[in-house]
């Protein structure tokens, strides 16, 4: 099994703290990717969703995952776990330097997600306080902010997974 982060940057315009509007652990927020056959190299045709909350139990009767998925090409089975407690926002800082932030780590098995799509079900507050509900299918927000009377704005999503290890940390796990 290999740990993927999933990385997410964007330019804030007077925003900060973009995040899936439940939060970075909202049980119900859908992650949107598609996945990569370890075996045979085939990616997926359709896009994968993946939450918290969707749970299923691995066919072997030990233990359990958010997805399981049978390559079309191949017919090998695999799996990813959501490993949620190790995300946070999108703050203006970390934009402002070209910073990317982690939002979730997947434990994938057999798989290796690539594309990640942004859809509806974000939030992101501006810099004087007003909260925003975001829609990021179409990749961009522009809103004004009555409170702070100022234009904010949201543009150039970037993303990526980003392989990283399962590492003990002063009696917590982390993923570096
Ligand atoms: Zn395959």
């Amino acid at each position: 099994m290999v740990f993927f982060a999933l990385l997410v940057g964007a330019e804030l315009d007077g925003l900060t703290n973009l995040q899936p509007r439940g939060g970075c652990d909202d049980p119900s927020y859908p992650y949107y990717f598609k996945l990569r056959c370890e075996s045979c190299g085939e990616t997926s045709a359709k896009t994968t969703c993946v939450s918290l909350d969707e749970v299923v139990q691995l066919p072997t009767g030990k233990g359990t995952a958010n997805l399981l998925q049978k390559c079309k090409l191949c017919s090998r089975e695999g799996s990813v776990v959501v490993i949620p407690g190790q995300g946070t926002p999108l703050t203006a800082e970390q934009s402002q330097k070209g910073e990317m932030t982690c939002l979730m780590v997947f434990e994938c098995r057999g798989y290796e997600p690539i594309e990640f799509a942004f859809g509806n079900g974000w939030k992101a507050e501006s810099v004087h306080g007003t909260p925003f509900d975001i829609d990021l299918s179409e990749g961009e927000f522009d809103e004004y902010d009555e409170k702070g009377e100022c234009p904010v704005a949201l543009s150039k999503l970037q993303s990526t997974f980003k392989v990283v290890k399962k590492q003990g940390f002063h009696g917590k796990t982390r993923y570096v």
